[in-house]
């Protein structure tokens, strides 16, 4: 039974007002809200269980530990890894793409190719830029059509046996659009050796997500996306390619001896987790994964489909909207601006005046905005916990902005 007020009661922020009104998030895309029972870990954590990880002896450091690595195995049952060592904590996806990056510096030279799409967000672009910048490789770009799906054609003339890695987002955090990325997997194994990226930020909060039924090399996403805490996040590897590549940070940890002569390193995950951890946060990280798992994912994906069918429709009925991407191939996010208005955050502050967060701007995704010639976009993005009264108040407040603002 999916009970839409029993989830609400676990969010105790919901029951906030803003500008004298119930508050409506709708900026889940930016960040989810997080479960009673997310912040009572956290909590429980800081006042019963605070310790450091991994190298004490007493008690405190040993539960600490315990818990923490149990958080891992949970995960790594959310991404189905086949291994726990898989699983690396890390404070997010921005961390995880650019660790990734880093270690495959050793692995690219002159004239290699690293393909990306026009969808990805800053992160899962700079990153490799920074790479070419290194190596002298070079960045073949997936475009994308009026309706925001890539171009798969260019993407199978991009695909040669220079191309070194393939790193694509599942699901667009601008517009929302799947993202084929098991074709992309499959060609690129088919045609090349290329390692392959998922960047999993606005797939992770939604789907069903199976590491090795879709044969990445490497799967990152963010905690706070999904419920968990800020400062929380996932990289997942595959062990031998793990294991081949060599380190990125350097410190505490991470070795397994260290001396003036030269150090060894840890084995998995530890070579790659330098330094104390967000022990808290990582803990709290697997309360999120049991919330989503006691709400199911079917029941996650069936009410936020629901909610996008019917945001869809009812602002479509507004005269002079444009939503962003192909409808039948979204998810979770609608993306739009107002015919005659010309800055988006204009609207999103009249909305933040009846109490609904809306996100505007470029969402990170510059070069999609630059495709559609548009400065930014008004973005509300769904949570299980969002109802149909909350886009009833949505579709009320744009047409409210409409007349003020045109
Ligand atoms: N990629 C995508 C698709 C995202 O949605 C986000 C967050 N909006 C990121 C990368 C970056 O994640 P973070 O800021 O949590 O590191």
């Amino acid at each position: 039974m999916f009970d839409i007020q029993e989830i609400r009661s676990q969010f105790s922020i919901l029951d906030r007002e803003v500008n004298g009104k119930p508050l409506v998030y709708l900026d889940n895309a930016a960040t989810s809200q997080k479960p009673n029972s997310v912040l009572e870990v956290c909590h429980a954590y800081y006042t019963e269980l605070n310790a450091n990880v991994h190298r004490g002896i007493h008690t405190l450091s040993q539960l600490a530990t315990e818990e923490m690595e149990l958080s891992r195995r949970k995960i790594q049952k959310f991404i189905n890894a086949e291994h726990d060592f898989e699983v690396i904590f890390t404070k997010g996806t921005t961390e995880g793409l650019n660790l990734i990056a880093y270690i495959l510096t050793q692995k690219l030279q002159k004239d290699d190719e690293i393909i990306i799409s026009y969808l990805e967000h800053h992160s899962n672009i700079v990153p490799w830029q920074m790479l070419c910048e290194r190596t002298g490789a070079k960045l073949r770009v997936i475009p994308i059509d009026e309706n925001g799906i890539l171009q798969m054609d260019y993407f199978d003339q991009f695909l040669s046996e220079k191309t070194k890695v393939v790193s694509v987002n599942q699901v667009s955090n601008a517009l929302g659009i799947v993202n084929p990325v098991e074709e992309i997997i499959a060609k690129t194994r088919k045609n090349t050796d290329a390692y392959v990226v998922i960047d999993g930020a606005q797939s992770a909060p939604h789907f069903n997500i199976d590491v090795q039924k879709m044969d990445c090399d490497f799967f990152v996403f963010s905690g706070h996306k999904m419920y968990a805490p800020m400062g929380t996040g996932i990289l997942y590897g595959k062990r031998e390619i793990l294991e081949a590549l060599p380190p990125f940070h350097g410190g505490g940890e991470m070795i397994a001896t260290c001396s003036f002569e030269g150090t060894t390193y840890a084995g998995l995950p530890f070579k790659y987790e330098a330094g104390t951890p967000n022990v808290g946060g990582n803990i709290a990280l697997g309360a999120a994964v049991d919330f989503m798992n006691r709400v199911g994912h079917t029941h996650i994906q069936n009410h936020e489909n629901a909610l996008l069918e019917y945001a869809q429709r009812q602002l479509l009925e507004i005269e002079g909207i444009k939503i962003y991407g192909e409808k039948a191939r979204r998810t979770g996010v609608v993306s739009f601006n107002l015919e005659g208005v010309g800055i988006a955050s204009d609207v999103g502050m009249i909305l933040d005046k009846m109490g609904i967060a809306v996100r505007t701007g470029h969402h990170c995704t510059q070069p999609i905005m630059n495709f559609f010639n548009i400065a930014g976009t008004v973005r509300a993005s769904f949570a299980v916990y969002n109802t149909f009264e909350e886009i009833d108040a949505l579709v009320e407040g744009v047409r409210k902005a409409q007349r003020m603002l045109s």
